[in-house]
């Protein structure tokens, strides 16, 4: 499977000889993109959002795997996929705390509902802590928490949410992978994945 990666690093990093932890990630990434069900879960968790923001107005362009280079701390780290938004989009949606959630625990929901699995990333929590306005740290998991558990129930339940998902999945992976059967595979099965969870 051939996919482009985008290397968000120093320029001095870019040089040969290459990073050893640069290394690693380009082989992390070959790793889960040479898997079609990595791939599947990949395009699920990054459709999901996409639905969730264009659910609140908001404009969605997917990206592709990433390697990211944070100088501060000097940690490397990988992105399988991106559903991507302008700036101040997303800042205006964080300023509601339930929608904000509801955009960002979609993937990982998706994820379990659809697949019977998340693969484990915090970076949505994150974010999540990062930019959700005001009250205290209890308050904003607590809204996390709640918001989660709804949209997994809702979701579970909802089953032309979920095909909207599996449709849009199939979107993100001709975007970035390009065409693969096995999504169709899942769309004509879902009462197969629901008893999966
Ligand atoms: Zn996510």
């Amino acid at each position: 499977m051939v996919c482009s990666i985008k290397y968000d690093l120093p320029t001095h990093r870019l040089f040969p000889p290459k990073h050893k932890k640069v290394i690693e990630a380009e082989r992390t990434i070959s790793r889960a993109v040479s898997n079609p069900r990595e791939r599947l879960s990949i395009a699920v968790h990054e459709a999901s959002h996409a639905l969730v923001f264009r659910k609140f107005g908001i404009g969605v362009r997917y990206g592709g795997p990433e390697i990211n280079h944070d100088c501060p701390t000097d940690i490397y780290s990988v992105t399988y996929g991106t559903a991507q938004v302008r700036d101040k989009d997303y800042l205006r949606l964080a300023e509601n705390p339930e929608n904000f959630a509801r955009v960002l625990v979609a993937g990982a929901v998706a994820e379990r509902v659809l697949m019977g699995h998340a693969i484990p990333s915090c970076s949505d929590f994150e974010d999540f802590l990062r930019f959700a306005k005001r009250k205290s740290t209890a308050d904003i998991i607590g809204i996390w928490k709640a918001v989660e558990e709804d949209y997994c129930r809702e979701l579970s339940r909802d089953l032309n949410q979920q095909r909207e998902i599996v449709h849009e999945a199939e979107i993100f992976h001709q975007t970035i992978f390009g065409i693969d059967s096995s999504i169709r595979e899942v769309s004509n099965s879902p009462a197969r994945e629901i008893a999966a969870v």
